[in-house]
């Protein structure tokens, strides 16, 4: 699959994508990452982006133009297999069940906002869906941008090592539907400062560690994420 990313900091992702599971997709020619440059797009001697906001206000945006230029000109026909996303603070929340919906996909154009934002119309009348990566405000795109070729481009098949550990992570759908957090896991040293591994997990039966392994998920789901149990969030996401 491939990624197109449009942004004014081209140099942000130079690094980034040389190391780790997103690197290891690249080289084995799984996973395509395409960096453009918004300014390609600009047509004055300045190369601006940018523009005071209407109403008035601190800050700059993102004049249209250009995003419009760039995103016509990278996917001269849009059709189901691509997908624009913006990155917005505005935007509904990106969780994992995205990533495995937008993993479907052939090529994915992230846009990256920076200062106040983008001009509206990008929202409006150019993009297939507008993403948040968390309730704060970062500033600028790129990270957010980052974090969803990782989430999705680690789901692209083959790109992982071992594709059973998508099964059994945070936010996997279990059978019964709910969605859990991974359970506590160890390493050697068995004991370390005093602390010692939970016995079940150093005996080898595989129907208690299981048993217990469910367990521990609910439990540090409930403490830490009471929210992914909520009987009506299922229904909830469906709906939008
Ligand atoms: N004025 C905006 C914030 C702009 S931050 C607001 O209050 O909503 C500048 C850019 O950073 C945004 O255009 C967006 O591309 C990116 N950004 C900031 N926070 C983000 C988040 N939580 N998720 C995704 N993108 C974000």
């Amino acid at each position: 699959m491939t990624f197109h990313v449009l942004t004014i900091f081209p140099a942000f992702f130079s690094g980034m994508l040389d190391h780790g599971v997103l690197g290891r997709g690249i080289r084995t020619g799984r996973v395509t990452v395409k960096i453009h440059d918004l300014r390609d797009w600009t047509s004055d001697r300045h190369k601006t982006v940018d523009d005071r906001v209407f109403g008035g206000g601190e800050g700059m945006l993102l004049k249209p133009e250009p995003v419009f230029a760039a995103v016509e000109s990278i996917f001269p026909a849009r059709d189901e297999t691509k997908k624009v996303v913006l990155m917005s603070a505005q935007g509904r929340l990106f969780t994992q069940r995205d990533a495995r919906r937008l993993v479907q996909s052939k090529e994915i154009l992230l846009i990256c906002g920076r200062y106040e934002g983008v001009d509206e119309r990008v929202a409006e009348h150019l993009i297939d869906e507008e993403l948040s990566v968390g309730d704060v405000v970062l500033s600028g795109g790129e990270l957010p941008a980052a974090l969803m070729m990782d989430a999705v481009g680690r789901l692209v098949p083959g790109v992982l090592g071992n594709e059973a550990s998508t099964v059994q992570e945070s936010f996997a759908e279990t059978v019964e539907g709910v969605t859990l957090l991974d359970c506590p896991q160890y390493t050697r040293p068995a004991v370390f400062r005093g602390w010692a591994v939970p016995d079940v997990l150093l005996g080898g039966n595989h129907a208690e560690i299981r048993q217990w392994r469910h367990r521990a998920a609910r439990e540090k789901t409930a403490r830490n994420r009471p929210d992914l149990l909520r009987p009506d969030r299922n229904k909830e996401e469906v709906r939008t």
